[in-house]
C-alpha cells in the first residue's frame, strides 16, 4: 500500500469573480456551499496575534450523510511553533481533520482550542484570517493571475506579489506569458497545469503569511525539482510557526517535531521519526517497505 503517494484529485476552478475584501476562505466556503449554518456567536471574539497552540480535545466528527464517524475521540496537541506531520492511508480522515480547524464543519462532540480559546467562540473571519491552507484541490477563479495571488492579501503591493510568486517558483513562468501578471486564467484565458495552479496557490500562501499553516499534500502536483525548491521555501515559512502538514515526502516527515499516524481506527501512533522506528509498528513497517527506497 503506497499510501503516501495519493493520487492528485481533480483540480477545480472557481468561475466567480473576486469581490472586494472577500478572503479566500469566504470564497471557498461560498462556492463549496459548506455549512452555511456556521455563523458567529453574538459575543464572538476577535483573534489577534495568535501564537498557534492547537488542541483537539476528544473530537468526534461525522459528515451529515449517515456514514458514521470519520474521526472518533481524537486527542491531539500541537504546540506553538511546532510542525506536526499527519500520515496515514487514503480515507483515514487527514483532510477532514485539517478542515475542522478553520471550522468548515462543526464537530459533533469534544472541543478544538486555539491558544486556549474554543474555536466556536472566535469570529469566523478572524479565525480563518490566521490560517493558511494549501489544499490538494487547488481553487483558482476566473480572473487574472495577479487577482488570484492577491486573494491571499488583497491589500498587498506589487512588490509583495512578485516576491510571493518568486518564492513559489512561478514568477518566471508568469513573466513569460504575453500579459504577465495580467494574464487571464480560466475558461476564456490561459489553461494552467496542475503544478502551475498549485504554485499560484502557494504564492497566495506566501503573500498571506499567516501564523498558522495547514499544508495538505501542498506540493503533490509538482515535478520533483520544483517540489524540492518550493519545499525549501515552505520549510523557511514554517520555521517558528505552527504547521500541520499532511506529508507525502520522507524529508518532510523526518523533519517534523511529531508524526501522527492516522488510520480508520484513529490515531494509532505518534512520535518522531526515530521513536516510531524503534516502536517497530505501522510507521516502521511503512518506512521499511517504501520509504527507504525513496531518494527524498
Ligand atoms: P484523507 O484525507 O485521509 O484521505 P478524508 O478526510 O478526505 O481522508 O476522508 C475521510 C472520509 O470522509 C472518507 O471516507 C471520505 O469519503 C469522507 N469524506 C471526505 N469528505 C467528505 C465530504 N465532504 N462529505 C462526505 N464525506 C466525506
Ligand atoms: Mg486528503
Amino acid at each position: 500500500v503506497n499510501f503516501f503517494m495519493q493520487p492528485i484529485r481533480r483540480l477545480t476552478e472557481f468561475t466567480q469573480q473576486l469581490q472586494d475584501g472577500m478572503t479566500g476562505f469566504e470564497r471557498f466556503i461560498e462556492v463549496m456551499n459548506i455549512s452555511p449554518d456556521i455563523v458567529d456567536k453574538p459575543d464572538a471574539i476577535e483573534l489577534n496575534n495568535i501564537k498557534g497552540d492547537i488542541v483537539f480535545d476528544n473530537v468526534s466528527f461525522s459528515y451529515d450523510n449517515g456514514e458514521g464517524a470519520v474521526l472518533s475521540n481524537v486527542n491531539l496537541t500541537i504546540e506553538e511553533g511546532k510542525t506536526i506531520a499527519l500520515v496515514g492511508p487514503s480515507g483515514a480522515g487527514k483532510t477532514t481533520l485539517c478542515h475542522l480547524i478553520p471550522r468548515f464543519y462543526d464537530i459533533n462532540s469534544g472541543n478544538i482550542f486555539i491558544d486556549g480559546l474554543n474555536i466556536k467562540d472566535i469570529k469566523l473571519k478572524s479565525l480563518r484570517q490566521n490560517i493558511g491552507l494549501v489544499q490538494q484541490d487547488v481553487f483558482l477563479f476566473t480572473g487574472t493571475i495577479r487577482e488570484n495571488i492577491l486573494y491571499g492579501k488583497p491589500s498587498a503591493t506589487e512588490a509583495e506579489v512578485i516576491d510571493a510568486a518568486k518564492k513559489a517558483r512561478i514568477h518566471d513562468f508568469i513573466e513569460n506569458l504575453p500579459n504577465g501578471y495580467d494574464t487571464y486564467i480560466g475558461e476564456k484565458g490561459v489553461m494552467l497545469s496542475g503544478g502551475q495552479k498549485q504554485r499560484i496557490s502557494i504564492a497566495r500562501l506566501f503573500l498571506k503569511n499567516p501564523p498558522l499553516l495547514i499544508l495538505d499534500e501542498a506540493t503533490s502536483a509538482l515535478d520533483n525539482e520544483t517540489e524540492t525548491m518550493i519545499q525549501r521555501s515552505l520549510e523557511e515559512l514554517s520555521k517558528g510557526r505552527t504547521t500541520l502538514v499532511i506529508a507525502h515526502r520522507l524529508s518532510t516527515i523526518k523533519n517534523a517535531d511529531e508524526i501522527i499516524v492516522l488510520t480508520a481506527r484513529g490515531i494509532e501512533e505518534r512520535g518522531n521519526h526515530e521513536e516510531l522506528l524503534r516502536k517497530n509498528g505501522i510507521y516502521a513497517n511503512l518506512y521499511n517497505s517504501q520509504f527507504k527506497s525513496l531518494i527524498n
